[in-house]
């Protein structure tokens, strides 16, 4: 099969190909376009030549032609996630359950957002201010590899029901499911120009896309590293930047330990451990502490690892041979630093024959981590838990913040006023208290510190995707 880029409506083949392959099996799935400076040209003219007629239709049309592509995700989510799947690793229970089921709950949501799009009135003895909001331009829509298809609508959806049109650049490890949202696209209606799709490879692809002076806006999810990067290639632009974390599980001796034990084996081992918002560091009070590392290690114990289109399945394999091996080498590392290797390590699982030679780890649990252990400050991204003790609040607080990054963090306390207190004290963008993490698309989504800059989700997209006027008028 070959994959081509998505321009002013029109597949158009790569002058290179490059394999996209399956990390269970490493069967060859897709050959797929690689472009560079001469498809970015040409998507953005598209994208540049669509945006007055897009901007200019009225909303409740636009609404209508993007809640139709929420329709058509939706009738398409076993093949979609199959894809989804095969391309990432995901486990199917994810994938067809979750992640691609809320894609089309993105395009239903900003359908009708799109159409109620107010300002503000700021009226004073002399003057009438109000605020108008205006689509953008064009915008460079960047993508990972962990939840791609869920990811590029989550940009996608807001960008183009407020009337923008975009260039979307997916992940060089995981193409599929967006070449087959650009069909769906076409076929919802959505005119030729206004969704066009440039794969390839970060340097060779992205880079040209976010120096290009007609792209206003770039909504991009990836790591620290290329964020910084991109906001210093790009120049002047209206920035959304979701990076890398290391979230912070902070556990109370007064928790609710049997939820607090569930919440914390999930929000590590669930999507292989290759999410943004992982309680990557999970700091357990001293008083509960050898309880609850007994407990964790029993609940780690029993995680299947396995096939990944087997519904059973919580831990399916690592993206690609490099991330393994880079999972790895943390792996090793944690005992040199001095943490306590209690479950998983470097033990090749048991795996069904289908899918031997794929790109699997343990799900391995360290315990008594030093927050300034390496395994402890760096985003590993795959299903390694660091368990770490603390003392007191303040103590937590510390440990919790003395990190670069700042995504999401999470408190299990049955005290309310600690539960408040530490939620106000934490440095992350988002703070889920006695919950894992449970998304409500209006709520400001992204980071802090190295976790990024901007946030996305309900009229927060708004800092993006629409630029605000003020027009004051005389009395
Ligand atoms: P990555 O930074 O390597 O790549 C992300 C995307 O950027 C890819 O499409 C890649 O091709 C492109 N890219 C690479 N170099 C580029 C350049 N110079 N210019 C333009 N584009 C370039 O990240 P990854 O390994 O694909 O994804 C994993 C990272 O993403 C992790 O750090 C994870 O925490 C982060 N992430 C963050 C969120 C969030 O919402 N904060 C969500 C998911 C993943």
């Amino acid at each position: 099969m070959k994959i081509d880029h998505l321009i002013g409506g029109k597949a158009q083949a790569g002058r290179d190909y490059f394999p996209t392959v399956n990390p269970a099996t490493q069967e060859v799935l897709a050959e797929v376009a690689s472009g560079g400076e001469a498809e970015v040209q040409a998507a953005v003219a598209a994208a540049k030549a669509a945006f007055p007629a897009w901007a200019g239709m009225p909303a409740p049309q636009r609404a209508r032609l993007i809640r139709r592509l929420g329709d058509l995700v939706a009738a398409h989510v076993p093949a979609i996630a199959r894809t989804e799947t095969d391309d990432t690793g995901q486990v199917i229970a994810q994938t067809g359950k979750q992640l691609v089921p809320r894609a089309a709950d993105n395009f239903h949501y900003f359908a009708e957002m799109c159409t109620r799009v107010d300002g503000h009135t700021y009226p004073t003895e002399t003057h009438l201010n109000y605020t108008l909001f205006h689509p953008v331009g064009v915008c460079a829509l960047i993508s990972p590899w962990n939840v791609p298809f869920m990811t590029a609508t989550w940009k996608v959806a807001p960008c183009l029901a407020f009337g923008n049109t975009a260039v979307l650049k997916m992940s060089e490890l995981s193409p599929l499911t967006a070449a087959r949202l650009g069909e769906l696209a076409l076929e919802a209606g959505i005119p030729p120009g206004v969704l066009n799709i440039v794969h390839g490879w970060g340097r060779e692809a992205g880079e040209p896309l976010v120096r290009h002076p007609d792209v206003r806006a770039i909504s991009f999810t990836g790591s620290t590293a290329t964020g910084n990067r991109i906001v210093q290639q790009a120049g002047l632009k209206k920035f959304s930047m979701e990076l890398g974390g290391k979230s912070p599980f902070v556990v109370f001796d007064d928790a609710d330990l049997a939820r607090a034990l569930d919440a914390a084996v999930f929000m590590i081992f669930s999507n292989n451990g290759e999410r943004c918002t992982a309680g990557s560091r999970i700091l357990v009070q001293q008083s509960i502490y050898a309880d609850f590392v007994q407990k964790f290690v029993e609940r780690a114990g029993r995680i299947t690892v396995g096939d990944p289109l087997d519904e059973k399945t919580i831990i399916g394999p690592m993206i690609s041979q490099a991330h393994l091996a880079k999972v790895r080498s943390y792996i090793e590392l944690g005992p040199k630093e001095g943490a306590m290797l209690l479950c998983g390590g470097l033990d090749a699982p048991l795996l069904p024959d289908r899918v031997k030679k794929g790109n699997y780890v343990m799900p391995t649990v360290f315990a008594d981590v030093d927050n300034r252990m390496r395994i402890a400050q760096d985003e590993i991204f795959g299903p390694v838990a660091c368990l770490i003790p603390f003392r007191d609040e303040p103590d937590a607080i510390r440990i919790a913040n003395d990190i670069a990054y700042g995504l999401s963090s999470y408190v299990w306390t049955e005290n309310i006023g600690r539960a408040h207190r530490v939620a106000a004290a934490v440095e992350a963008g988002m703070c889920f208290v006695n919950s894992q993490n449970v998304r409500d698309l209006r709520q400001p989504f992204g980071g802090t510190k190295a976790s990024g800059t901007g946030r996305e989700g309900g009229t927060w997209s708004y800092e993006v995707f629409l630029e605000p006027k003020n027009v004051a008028v005389s009395l």
